[in-house]
């Protein structure tokens, strides 16, 4: 099956290498503005295939993305030092409103993956742009806090003693500074969290849980000010989404997506447990969160509500 990447810069070669070591899919078209740079990460990759699966990966132009079953969107700028994701914005609507119909000119009926920053917004953005084209809204995927969640876990996971594939807790809402953590949900196995921490004593107190939180919200922050971007983990969370798609594995990730309402905020795009398949975004899950919870999940799709509208007002 055929992937097109659109943006083949730190975060969608790396996808592009993470799907090639895990033998996702048999073809992967890279595209990009700087054809310099496509045609150079397509051949430094090339040379991993003979230590993976068989795989033919290729740099493109649109009409090579012809036959995708999927594709990623990774192009944009990138967040700087000290940058929000929201800062962002502006810089990156231009490039998107070349870029979608460009994709669902040659791929009017594959499904689009989000990644360029602010995911939620972009992920609305492209929605706004595939408008009118037929592609229903279930088949635009952000990548959302896929990755946010995969930090909360492994963390939770470390401090407990328990492996992450077994820790069920979710981040919700923006994937930015004002996301969730939805501790009073997090199961361990079928245990709550609270339950599995008395039964084995593990200490998990406020200030614990705030070092947590701490390291999953500004996970980003620090990884740019130590090698100025992020790569790896959202590079791998992409591949996994694809490969959710792929083959139609029904998996519960925590995706954006447009959404009529979303904790009482209308007509927005935030992450919440959703079911991933084939097709798409197949149902949304809402977690039984508690009040503090449901306060800051409203805020925050709040905060990506109001961005959505001075984009709209800038366009
Ligand atoms: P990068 O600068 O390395 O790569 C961006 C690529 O986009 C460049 O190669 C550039 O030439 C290309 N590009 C720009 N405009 C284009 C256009 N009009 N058409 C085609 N290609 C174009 O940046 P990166 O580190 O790969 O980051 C890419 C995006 O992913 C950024 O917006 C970044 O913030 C975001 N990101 C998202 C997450 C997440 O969790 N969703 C995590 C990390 C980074």
């Amino acid at each position: 099956m055929k992937i097109g990447i659109v943006g083949s810069g730190m975060v969608g070669a790396t996808a592009a290498y993470a799907m090639v070591m895990r033998g996702i899919g048999r073809e992967i078209v890279l595209v990009d503005k700087n054809q310099k740079r496509a045609l150079a990460e397509s051949e430094d990759i090339v040379h991993a295939v003979p230590f993976a699966d068989p795989l033919i990966i290729r740099a493109g132009q649109y009409s090579d993305l012809q036959g995708s079953r999927l594709v990623i969107i990774c192009a944009g700028v990138s967040q700087k030092e000290g940058e929000s994701r929201l800062d962002l914005l502006g810089r990156n609507a231009a490039v998107f409103k070349e870029i979608v119909p460009g994709i669902l000119e040659y791929v009017p009926e594959g499904l689009l993956v989000v990644a360029t920053n602010p995911v939620d917004i972009m992920t609305y953005l492209a929605a706004h742009y595939a408008s009118g084209s037929g592609l229903p809204k279930t088949k635009i995927i952000g990548s959302g806090t896929t990755l946010d969640t995969a930090r909360f876990r492994a963390l939770l996971g470390e401090r407990i003693g328990v492996d992450p594939q077994h820790v069920h807790a979710y981040v919700i809402g923006e994937h930015g500074d004002s996301e969730v953590l939805s501790w009073s949900s997090a199961r361990v196995g079928a245990a709550t969290l609270d339950d599995f921490c008395a039964q084995h004593n593990v200490c998990l107190d406020g200030k614990a849980k705030k070092g947590i939180d701490d390291r999953v919200r500004h996970a980003a922050y620090a990884i740019i000010e130590g090698k100025g971007a992020t790569y790896y983990g959202i590079g791998s969370a992409l591949a996994k989404i694809v490969d959710v798609v792929l083959h139609d594995q029904r998996s519960i990730l925590t995706v954006s997506t447009p959404a009529d309402e979303v904790a009482g905020v209308k007509d927005v795009c935030v992450s919440l447990p959703r079911l991933v398949g084939g097709d798409g975004v197949l149902a949304t899950f809402p977690l039984p969160l508690d009040e503090r919870e449901e306060a800051t999940l409203r805020e925050s799709a709040q905060v990506v509500r109001k961005a959505i509208d001075e984009l709209m007002d800038m366009l």
